[in-house]
């Protein structure tokens, strides 16, 4: 896509102060998504970041499914959901992890990702990088490869890159 037409889809990213706790800046991709030429610049960008040899999307809960679905789509690949706990009725691995506001839990379903499979994992926002690493980490305890991680926006100074040094990490926009 043009440099202007991503310009203009990263100026529809909503800054919320305080949200979802004081002190945090959340950015809110909502808009961006909600426009027809915009979320097709950003999915067509994203997809560009894939890498070749790639088998599989991993979307992650809950916004990296509007974008790893509609990744996957454009490069014709599967899609699988890292979800949040209680949603998959079989689970193969399940990690906890801590992020910016709080902690979580990731689950990912069993026999979906084969032993050997290439993965590129999606999310929309790299913050700490927390939760980009254990949906590597569900990847690869069921035998799969993160061949790379794609992301729309990534916030430096929160470290996410560095907590991530050993991945393949494809951003769109830094700020
Ligand atoms: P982290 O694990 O800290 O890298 O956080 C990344 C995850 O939390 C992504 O799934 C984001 O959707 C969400 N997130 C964390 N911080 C923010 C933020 N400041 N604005 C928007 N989303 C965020």
């Amino acid at each position: 896509p043009a440099s202007a037409d991503l310009a203009a889809a990263f100026a529809l990213i909503r800054e919320i102060p305080d949200f979802p706790e004081p002190g945090v800046l959340f950015r809110d991709i909502g808009p961006l998504l909600a426009d027809a030429a915009a979320f097709r610049t950003v999915v067509d960008a994203l997809a560009g970041t894939v890498p070749d040899r790639v088998d599989l999307v991993v979307a992650l809960e809950a916004r990296g499914f509007l974008l790893g679905a509609a990744v996957g789509y454009a490069r014709n690949l599967g899609v699988v959901a890292v979800r949040k706990p209680g949603k998959l009725p079989m689970v193969a691995h399940r990690v906890d992890y801590a992020l910016e506001y709080g902690s979580a839990t990731f689950e990912l379903s069993d026999q979906i990702v084969a032993p050997g499979q290439r993965v590129v994992v999606v999310d929309d926002v790299l913050a700490t990088g927390g939760t980009v690493r254990a949906a590597c980490e569900l990847v690869e305890h069921v035998g799969g490869e993160v061949a790379a991680v794609s992301v729309v926006l990534e916030l430096a100074g929160l470290g996410g890159r560095d907590r991530l040094a050993d991945r393949d990490v494809r951003t769109l926009l830094t700020v």
